[in-house]
């Protein structure tokens, strides 16, 4: 597979560290609030990713943290902790507000059909870890304490600034308006490790350290778990663009100086999705849901194909316009596939399957083209081939691009039959287990019934009662029941 890196700023191979696994971390949520669907872009990307790679044979691990400490207002290590935000705004204790927001988010990623991560890992659970780091650091002279707080020491590095040339002068660090610089700092680059004093003496969540009663900061905990889970390398390291700095870029300098060697291998960034007002954010209190997006009537994989048309390095506007666009294409690809009957005897056409699988590979395996992979089941529904080898591919690819193709089309066909039905009047229930022929004749009756003929309808009667079924005429419709 070709992956862009960001770290390299170029399309690689992508070879894991071991052979045929792949060690992946994600960047949870902060669960202070809602996710929106920008958030979920990233997570939507993520997930065809991951199972991307299970497709193509590789056994992934995937580790996900959820950030319920530490994440402060601005990312440069000051403002309030968004958790506390959350529980004020919400009249509750952090760790309720951590609990209903994840338990959202799950949520959330159950209608979109993004996999839950084999291990998610709240960073409260870790303190141990990062203190196990932080003293090494110290140790090693990477770190440093100011005031009370421990800092990483950017400048102890060759190379700090990893996915992109910023200059210090031009950093969001300490200049954001309404920011405060932190003087203890050394360097302006420097972030905090562990956290004694804050400006905000009502933290909630405290716990002792070799330093003094504190918390941790943001970014040592996503070390911390990936290293607890996942070792000391990782393959693939996820998040949105706006994790690259400074938050990645913290992730690498005290991983690195920890370990003493290289970490993370590939670096996947999704960019934003945006409105037209700008980037969508939690902080900004205006953002769209899954829940909004089910109350307005969209099913959330019209969400999940709308994220899937178009390239995740590219950021990608919002609007209901749009989303109206994918779900006529959503709606019309299931009514396609809602119309493809095998016929008995159809065998799995190998030839077909292969060319196929060559158009799936080259869109995915290119940079995770997953607009292309979209057009590769169109080519499926084209292809000269029979209804049952389609169906099966077509369930292949779904198994990566995650649409429920076939659990859509079962309910579009269910509901088309039930409006025909519905339309003639004819409506068969049998009890127990169904027989065809039985319903048929059932159906007939009732057809019988409305011409007034009532010799036949009397005829398909006895018929029925020969079979062993009894036939109850209700409001509903006619009951088969076995005598
Ligand atoms: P947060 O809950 O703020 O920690 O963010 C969760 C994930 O969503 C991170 O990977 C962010 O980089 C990503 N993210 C935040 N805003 C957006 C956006 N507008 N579009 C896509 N991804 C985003
Ligand atoms: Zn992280």
């Amino acid at each position: 597979m070709q992956l862009y890196n960001s770290a390299t700023h170029r399309k690689e191979e992508f070879v894991p560290n071991h052979p045929g696994i792949v060690k992946m971390y994600t960047c949870g949520p902060t669960v202070y609030h809602y996710a929106h669907i920008g958030n979920l872009r990233s997570y939507i990307m993520e997930d065809v990713l991951e199972k991307y790679l299970r497709y193509s044979g590789y056994r992934v691990t995937r580790v996900m943290n959820i950030t319920d400490v530490g994440h402060l207002s601005s990312d440069a290590d000051t403002g309030e902790d968004k958790m506390l935000k959350g529980a004020k705004r919400e009249h509750k204790t952090v760790m309720e507000i951590a609990k209903f927001y994840t338990d959202a988010f799950f949520e959330d990623c159950r209608k979109l059909n993004i996999k839950r991560p084999d291990v998610v890992e709240p960073a409260t659970n870790c303190i141990p870890e990062y203190i196990r780091i932080i003293t090494r650091l110290l140790e090693t002279g990477y770190a440093y304490e100011a005031g009370g707080n421990i800092y990483f020491d950017t400048a102890k590095l060759k190379k700090y600034y990893i996915f992109n040339e910023h200059k210090e002068e031009d950093l969001a660090v300490g200049v954001r308006e309404g920011v405060e610089a932190d003087a203890n700092k050394r360097n302006k680059a420097d972030f905090v490790l562990w956290f004694t004093k804050s400006k905000f003496e009502d933290q909630e969540l405290k716990w002792d350290s070799p330093w003094g009663v504190g918390y941790p900061g943001w970014h040592i905990e996503c070390s911390g778990i990936s290293i607890k889970h996942l070792g000391e390398d990782l393959d693939i390291h996820c998040g949105g663009i706006d994790n690259a700095f400074p938050h990645h870029t913290n992730e690498i300098a005290q991983s690195e100086a920890y370990l003493g060697h290289p970490w993370c291998k590939y670096w996947f960034h999704v960019l934003h999705l945006n409105t037209n007002a700008g980037k969508m954010s939690k902080s900004s209190g205006e953002f769209l849901t899954v829940s909004l997006l089910e109350q307005k009537g969209y099913d959330p994989l019209v969400y999940r194909l709308f994220c899937l048309q178009s390239h995740y390095r590219k950021s990608l506007v919002f609007s209901f316009e749009n989303l109206d666009n994918a779900a006529t294409t959503y709606h019309k690809l299931v009514a396609r596939i809602a119309a493809l009957q095998p016929e008995p005897g159809e065998t799995f056409d190998e030839e077909a399957a292969a060319a196929l699988r060559g158009k799936f590979d080259d869109a995915l395996g290119n940079d995770l083209n997953t607009s292309l992979g979209v057009t590769v089941l169109y080519d499926v529904l084209k292809y000269d081939t029979n209804a049952a080898t389609k169906l099966a591919l077509l369930d292949e690819f779904d198994q990566v691009l995650g649409l429920s193709l076939r659990e859509a089309a079962a309910r579009a066909r269910a509901e088309a039959e039930r409006l025909k039905k519905a339309e003639t009047g004819a409506v068969v229930v049998t009890e127990g287990e169904s027989n065809a022929e039985a319903e048929a004749l059932a159906l007939a009756r009732i057809e019988a019934r409305k011409a007034k003929d009532w010799a036949r309808a009397d005829a398909l009667r006895d018929a029925l009662k020969a079979m062993g079924f009894a036939i109850e005429d209700t409001r509903e419709g006619a009951k088969l029941k076995r005598l």
